[in-house]
């Protein structure tokens, strides 16, 4: 595997390759890589001669100071397991490389209702910050598929909102989420928690599986507040739990067999803050 910390030095190497009419797969992370990760790596691995990652954590988008002090790092062990994945190429860049112009002001996106709506709510600004850096990673990889997980739901729609608005010819493919055996879904996060808090964190998964379980014998408000209630009692603080049309993030009213329909949750365990959806009907 190549490393590259200059984003110019991997621009003219990919320009080489693509050239060549080598096909290029994208797997833009934050690091601290765990399985779910990999998944994006082996599907680019298999659909792709070149699979090129990228190990960032993105000042832009965390609206949370302390979160973005606290988010891992585990850079050996990600090289590695990236190698063993069979990754081609890794983009390991620094702050000033991404943001030549620095971190303040840049372009503002158009993302509509998604900018408001769930994460967009409780992360103000969190969106422009992955649209920005995103934006920067399309422009430096123009790869002809990029691998997002399913895990962060709104963020597809956001980077399918994003390539429309650049006008990039990146194909987006979804992947599903990668859960540990007990359900949790995987996520760098989870390093974070303590052995008890590893043990309740799982509530969030259990929580949506009843919602899953319960959509045809319950109303919509009635599942995300026994939902909500669950999670409370086990000691989440809780961002919110809704089901909404999948298409659009719209609140549905009721659940039915016609629409792809997705209930999402966001939770604090003390400050780590965990998300999960899964699909209903
Ligand atoms: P991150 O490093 O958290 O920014 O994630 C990088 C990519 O991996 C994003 O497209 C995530 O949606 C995806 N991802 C994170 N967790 C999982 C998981 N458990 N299963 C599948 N993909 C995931």
């Amino acid at each position: 595997m190549i490393i590259f910390k200059e984003p110019a030095s991997l621009a003219t190497f990919l320009n080489e390759k693509r050239r060549l009419q080598k096909s290029l797969g994208f797997v833009p992370t934050m690091g601290a890589l765990h399985a779910g990760h990999l998944l994006l790596i082996n599907e680019s691995r298999a659909g792709n001669d070149l699979v090129v990652a990228s190990i960032f954590v993105n000042p832009t988008q965390f609206n949370d100071a302390k979160d973005f002090q606290k988010y891992p790092k585990t850079i050996e062990k990600d090289v590695y397991a990236l190698e063993k994945a069979g990754c081609d190429v890794l983009l390991l860049p620094d702050v000033e490389g991404m943001y030549p112009d620095g971190t303040g002001n840049g372009q503002v996106y158009d993302l509509g209702s998604l900018e408001t709506k769930l994460e967009g709510f409780y992360r103000p600004g969190h969106f422009q910050g992955v649209c920005r850096v995103v934006h920067r990673l399309l422009d430096i990889v123009q790869p002809d598929r990029i691998y997002l997980g399913q895990k962060d739901f709104q963020q597809c729609m956001v980077i399918k909102r994003l390539i429309s608005i650049i006008g990039s010819e990146a194909k987006v493919v979804v992947c599903p989420t990668l859960r540990e055996a007990d359900g949790l879904a995987m996520s760098s996060r989870n390093m974070r928690l303590n052995p008890d808090q590893r043990l309740t964190a799982t509530g969030i998964y259990e929580a949506l599986d009843e919602v899953r379980q319960n959509q045809h014998t319950k109303q919509v408000q009635e599942l995300e507040a026994s939902a909500v209630s669950s999670l409370t009692a086990r000691g989440f603080r809780v961002d919110y739990v809704k089901i909404v049309d999948a298409s659009n993030l719209e609140p549905v009213a009721q659940i039915s067999s016609g629409k792809k329909m997705v209930a999402l949750a966001a939770a604090y365990l003390d400050d780590i803050r965990l998300i999960d959806n899964i699909f209903l009907n």
